[in-house]
């Protein structure tokens, strides 16, 4: 047996059937870093590369049996949360992490698909602003992301981050893929804030088209750099610059948004 065991990384998130995003982008991500993804479904959508159609919550209660087994069999390294989908499903999670509070937890809000249907309703933010920011390493939102999980919204990305470090969060990570700011720059710029410190920023050269799957990505690359050990700046850093290779090898698999390849053929 290899002495060189894979750290292993908690997923929850969605399962999305076009494979772009959710439980497949941190599955790929995962393996292709050399961590060993252990995937639990919060949620059932109905999707294409184009866009978000139906959801389906899995049982609150079916989550926390399944956690409970994992933590109970292996050791978690780091623990990454997506799409949630519900209330239940999200106070369910929160309950487990309670119980495991040396884990680095990682979570990608989504509250909204980038076809444009919403997927997270006001009492699901509540509910991540409640009961997840206190127990979060580092959260990615986009920079509309950002605004609506602040109860106090800012055009001022430094006075968001300190709402989110007041919770609790200690890192936020504000992604300028699909901002329409940057729309006309030829860089996406990405800041990271940490109580402090000054804000970090990386610049990435813009490239054309539209992703499915993106955030989803950078967040579980950034839970492999931190289950492999790297501290939270370095896997940022890294984790962009994975995400940026599996955007620019994207292929047009569906009608919709590119989707990035995160494995490629052998
Ligand atoms: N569906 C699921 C399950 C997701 O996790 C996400 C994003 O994280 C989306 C849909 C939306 O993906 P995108 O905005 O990249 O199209």
């Amino acid at each position: 047996m290899s002495k060189n065991l894979q750290p292993v990384v908690l997923c929850l998130s969605g399962l999305d059937p076009s494979g772009g995003a959710g439980i497949q982008a941190d599955i790929e991500t995962l393996a292709s870093l050399g961590c060993h993804c252990a995937p639990i479904i919060t949620t059932l959508t109905v999707q294409d590369s184009c866009n978000v159609t139906e959801l389906s919550c899995v049982d609150p209660a079916f989550i926390t049996r399944q956690m409970a087994v994992i933590f109970a069999d292996m050791k978690v390294s780091a623990i990454k949360i997506g799409l949630l989908g519900s209330t239940g499903v999200t106070q369910a999670i929160a309950a487990v992490l309670e119980k495991h509070p040396n884990i680095p937890v990682i979570i990608d809000p989504v509250l909204k698909a980038s076809g444009g249907t919403e997927l997270a309703n006001q009492r699901v933010i509540e509910s991540i602003r409640q009961h997840l920011l206190p127990k979060t390493s580092v959260i990615t939102p986009n920079a509309d992301e950002a605004q609506k999980l602040s109860p106090h919204p800012s055009n001022d990305d430094a006075h968001l981050a300190q709402y989110f470090h007041s919770q609790g969060c200690q890192y936020l990570l504000i992604t300028g893929g699909d901002s329409p700011a940057d729309a006309s720059h030829s860089n996406v710029t990405n800041t990271l804030y940490c109580a402090g410190q000054p804000p970090l920023a990386h610049h990435w050269p813009r490239l054309a088209g539209s992703f499915h799957g993106s955030g989803c990505t950078l967040a579980a690359a950034v839970s492999a750099f931190i289950a492999l050990g790297d501290a939270m700046p370095e896997a940022v850093y890294k984790a962009q610059q994975y995400t940026h290779g599996t955007l620019k090898n994207a292929q047009a698999l569906g009608e919709g948004a590119l989707i990035p390849i995160r494995v490629p053929a052998q």
